[in-house]
C-alpha cells in the first residue's frame, strides 16, 4: 500500500490509539503519526475511576498495548504535543510550537474534557474533575480513611468515585440535581436499585439539590448548597458531564452539531479528514438517528472502522451501544439506548443482585440493563439485531435460556 503518504492522528487516547494501530494492522506502509497532548502513551480510561482510584492498580493498566508495541509497528509518537490548528486546504496542521506537518489524510480523536462547574470556589485545592490519569492519581491520593469525600453529579463517574470512596473507607456524600440517580441512562427502576446499592454501602445520596459553591482558605473545606447547607469536605469531584473537544474542527470548517458530524465511515465534511471516539456525532443505522457515545467499546470499534475507511475500506459502522461500570461487587451493564418501549420484563433476582431488565416495544428487545448477569446481557445484542419478537412469560422465566427463545 501506498509509502508516500502520511496519515496523522490526533489524540492519543483509545479513539487515536486504535486508529493507529488499525492502519497498521490493515497493511499502510506510509507515514503514520500519533499527536497527543497527554504525556502518555495511547490508554484507555475505564480503569481511572476503578481499579486506579481504588489504588489497586498503577496507570500502566490503562496502557492499550505493552511499551514499544506502537514504535515497534513504526508508528510515530508525539506525546505532550498539542496540535494548535488544521488546515484543511493546505493538508496541514501546525502544533503548540509552531511546527508545521503535512498530511494526506487526517484522523480528530480528541475525546472530550470534563464539563467544569462554574461556582465560586472551584479553584480551590482539593475540588476535582476526573478524565486523566492525572486527575485520577491526584484524587487517589486523597480517598484516604475518614476523608469526607464529596461528589457533585449521579452520573457514572460520580458513583464510581463514591464507591472508591466507601471502598477506601472515607466518608461520601453525593448532590444531584435531578430526583434519581443516572437518570439518563437507566430506567426508574435500575436506578433505585443502584440508588440502594450505595445508601447501603453508606454513601448520603441527595438528589433534586442545588450546589452553590465552594469554600476554603486556599484549601478546600466545605461545600454550600443552594438552600445555605453547609457540607464540610476535604475532597470534591465534578461529575457533571463531558464537553467533546470540537475546536479544533470547528475552526478548520468541519461541520460540528454536538460532536464533529460525521457519517457511518467516520467522514467528516471534508472527504481527507476523519473523526472517532467521544468527539463523533454518527449515524447509528440499527437505531434509527444520530448519537455521540461517551463510551468504551465505541472509541475502539468505531476507530477501528474509520481506520479502514481511511484505507478505502468501506464498511458502515453499526453496533447496538454498550456501556458497563464497576460499584462496589456490582457489575452493571445496558446495551441499546432505551427510549422508547412499553413493557419491562425482569429476568432473576433484583433482591440477590442478579439480573436483567429487558425493554420491549411490541414484543422487541429495544434495550436491556442488567446487574451481575453479563451471560445473558451479551446475547441479548443477538436478540435485538434478530428482528424477532419474544414473549415476556418466557424471557422472564431464568430456567429457559436466551439462547433456547432464539430457536423457538
Ligand atoms: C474515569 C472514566 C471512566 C470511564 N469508565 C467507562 C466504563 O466503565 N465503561 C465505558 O464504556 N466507558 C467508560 N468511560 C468512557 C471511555 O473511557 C471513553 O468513551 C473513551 O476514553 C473515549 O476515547 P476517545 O479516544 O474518544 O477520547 P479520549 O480518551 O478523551 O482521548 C482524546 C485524547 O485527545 C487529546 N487531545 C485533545 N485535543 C488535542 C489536541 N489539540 N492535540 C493533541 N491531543 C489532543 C486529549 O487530551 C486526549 O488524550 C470512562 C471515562 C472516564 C473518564
Amino acid at each position: 500500500m501506498t509509502t508516500d503518504q502520511t496519515f496523522i492522528v490526533i489524540g492519543a487516547g483509545q479513539a487515536g490509539g486504535w486508529t493507529a494501530k488499525t492502519l497498521r494492522d490493515e497493511g499502510f506502509e506510509g507515514r503514520v503519526i500519533i499527536i497527543g497532548d497527554e504525556n502518555f502513551a495511547p490508554h484507555e480510561r475505564p480503569p481511572l475511576s476503578k481499579e486506579v482510584l481504588l489504588g489497586n492498580a498503577e496507570k500502566e493498566v490503562c496502557l492499550l498495548w505493552p511499551p514499544g508495541t506502537l514504535e515497534d509497528a513504526g508508528i510515530e509518537l508525539r506525546l505532550g504535543e498539542s496540535v494548535a490548528a488544521i488546515d484543511t486546504d493546505g493538508h496541514t496542521l501546525s502544533l503548540g510550537n509552531g511546527e508545521i506537518i503535512g498530511w494526506n489524510k487526517l484522523m480528530i480523536a480528541t475525546g472530550g474534557r470534563a464539563r467544569p462547574l462554574p461556582v465560586d470556589g472551584a479553584d480551590l485545592d482539593g475540588v476535582y474533575t476526573l478524565r486523566t490519569i492525572k486527575d485520577a492519581e491526584a484524587i487517589r491520593a486523597r480517598l484516604a480513611s475518614g476523608a469526607n469525600v464529596l461528589v457533585i453529579g449521579a452520573g457514572w463517574i460520580g458513583l464510581e468515585v463514591a464507591a472508591a470512596a466507601r471502598k477506601s473507607d472515607a466518608n461520601a456524600t453525593v448532590i444531584e440535581l435531578g430526583d434519581r440517580v443516572c437518570a439518563r441512562a437507566l430506567t426508574e427502576e435500575m436506578s433505585a436499585w443502584v440508588h440502594a446499592l450505595h445508601v447501603g454501602h453508606g454513601v448520603d445520596i441527595r438528589l433534586s439539590t442545588a450546589f452553590d459553591r465552594f469554600e476554603g482558605d486556599g484549601r478546600l473545606e466545605r461545600a454550600v448548597l443552594s438552600d445555605g447547607t453547609a457540607i464540610p469536605c476535604d475532597v470534591a469531584v465534578v461529575g457533571i458531564g463531558l464537553i467533546p473537544n470540537t475546536e479544533l474542527a470547528e475552526q478548520a470548517g468541519l461541520v460540528i452539531d454536538n460532536g464533529i458530524v460525521v457519517d457511518e465511515h467516520g467522514q467528516t465534511s471534508h472527504p481527507d479528514v476523519f473523526s472517532a471516539g467521544d468527539v463523533t456525532n454518527h449515524p447509528n443505522p440499527l437505531l434509527g438517528r444520530r448519537v455521540r457515545l461517551e463510551s468504551w467499546e465505541n472509541a475502539q470499534n468505531q476507530a477501528i472502522n474509520t481506520a479502514k475507511a481511511m484505507l478505502g475500506t468501506l464498511q458502515p459502522y453499526a453496533e447496538i451501544p454498550w456501556f458497563w461500570s464497576d460499584q462496589y461487587d456490582a457489575n452493571i451493564q445496558m446495551v441499546g439506548l432505551s427510549e422508547d418501549w412499553d413493557e419491562t420484563v425482569i429476568r432473576g433476582d433484583r433482591d440477590a443482585g442478579e439480573f436483567i431488565e429487558f425493554y420491549l416495544k411490541d414484543g422487541e428487545i429495544q434495550g436491556a440493563a442488567a446487574i451481575n448477569n453479563a451471560r445473558d446481557l451479551r446475547f441479548t445484542r443477538r436478540m435485538m439485531t434478530s428482528g424477532r419478537k419474544f414473549d415476556a412469560v418466557s424471557l422472564a422465566n431464568p430456567q429457559i435460556k436466551l439462547q433456547k427463545l432464539m430457536k423457538g
